[in-house]
């Protein structure tokens, strides 16, 4: 195992997500502690335009894995092509940002390449041939502070939005490498169909600067319209609980939470949502968190830096509006 620091590029057609460039920053970071250089892979369509994005943050050197046998994803062979790349690069550690693909591949991975599985960081460094971390378990409820050093490399995945992503005031040459990838019948024993990508112009929900979510008491998807008015004055992604979610208002795709979506931004509003702890599972990373609920007592005060108790069809309207008036200045 050498000192690189290797990071697992996640991209949409060539696009480089804004969790992948905080990974390289971290990255950075790490390699500077460990004597290596920040490497990175890019896999699927796109990934040879993801190269450029990926050497300007910090990669020197960047694997790029596409053509037809990578153009779905597929867990089984990303884990093939992944495990053979780590083989030959041999990093102290590979990391990704926490997302639906990294929850697929993350755990396949580190077992394939007999790594050690670091889930959702929310804090990495590396002093004296060791790595620190931080994650929370037990639904948010409590933080584990661990620390891993040796011969098996580190597989972690990060929390979005919650190392922030700076980039290099110069960065130097990066090298791309083609991925040779066969196809291996092996691979199909799981087949993704279909990747349903939702088309929208709000900000991804789980990457958002700002995210502005409604709970059940807003009584139907009609109703729900306040919520999606004061995500879009504030220029921040719509959420919801999964109350409002199993109620009909919303998609799934809008749930936070245990069972839905994890979201870090740096401001969170909550309207009419209790603070169960499944939901505050979803958000409790939040750097500032607002609540608007009718009842003093709702157990999301507690975590909120700002509480606003009132009727959220008054309250939320009004927000709106002030929100415009100030914007429009
Ligand atoms: C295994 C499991 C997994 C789960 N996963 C998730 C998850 O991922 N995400 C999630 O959110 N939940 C999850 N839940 C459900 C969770 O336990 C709660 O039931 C849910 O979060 C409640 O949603 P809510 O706050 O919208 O609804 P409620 O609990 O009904 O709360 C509504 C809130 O709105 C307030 N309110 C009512 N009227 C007004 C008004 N006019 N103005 C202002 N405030 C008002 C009320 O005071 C109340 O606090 C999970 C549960 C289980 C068992």
């Amino acid at each position: 195992m050498g000192n690189d620091i290797l990071v697992l590029a996640q991209h949409q057609d060539g696009a480089v997500k804004k969790p992948t460039l905080e990974c390289l920053s971290v990255a950075r970071a790490l390699a500077a502690a460990t004597g290596g250089k920040v490497l990175a892979a890019a896999l699927g369509p796109g990934a040879a335009k993801a190269a450029a994005d990926l050497g300007a943050w910090g990669a020197a050197s960047v694997l790029v894995g596409e053509g037809p046998a990578l153009a779905k994803y597929s867990s089984l062979r990303w884990t093939r092509v992944l495990a053979g790349a780590v083989a030959k690069q041999k990093p102290a550690a590979l990391l990704t940002s926490t997302s639906a693909l990294s929850r697929d591949l993350a755990g396949r991975l580190a077992a394939r390449i007999n790594g050690v599985l670091a889930s959702d960081c929310t804090k990495l460094s590396a002093a004296g041939g060791r790595f620190t971390l931080e994650r929370p378990i037990l639904a948010g409820r409590a933080l584990v502070t661990a620390s891993h050093g040796g011969d098996r490399p580190l597989v972690a995945t990060l929390r979005p939005n919650v190392f922030g992503a700076e980039k290099p005031a110069q960065a130097g040459a990066c090298a791309t490498e083609t991925l040779e990838v066969t196809e291996d019948a092996a691979d199909l024993r799981v087949v993704v169909k279909e990747v349903a990508t939702v088309k929208s112009e709000r900000p991804e929900l789980s990457e958002a600067a700002i995210v502005v979510s409604g709970g059940r008491s807003w009584g139907s998807a009609d109703g729900f319209k306040p919520v999606f008015d004061l995500a879009d004055a504030l220029g921040a992604a719509p959420g919801a609980s999964r109350a409002a979610v199993d109620a009909g208002y919303v998609p799934h795709s809008m749930q936070v939470g245990q069972t839905g979506k994890t979201v870090s931004p740096v401001l969170y509003i909550a309207c009419g949502i209790s603070g169960a702890i499944q939901h505050l599972a979803g958000m409790r990373t939040s750097k500032y968190i607002v609540a608007i609920n009718n009842d003093p007592n709702a157990p999301i005060f507690k975590l909120a830096d700002y509480g606003i108790v009132g009727d959220e069809f008054e309250v939320v309207p009004a927000l709106t509006a002030e929100i415009k008036k100030l914007k429009e200045g």
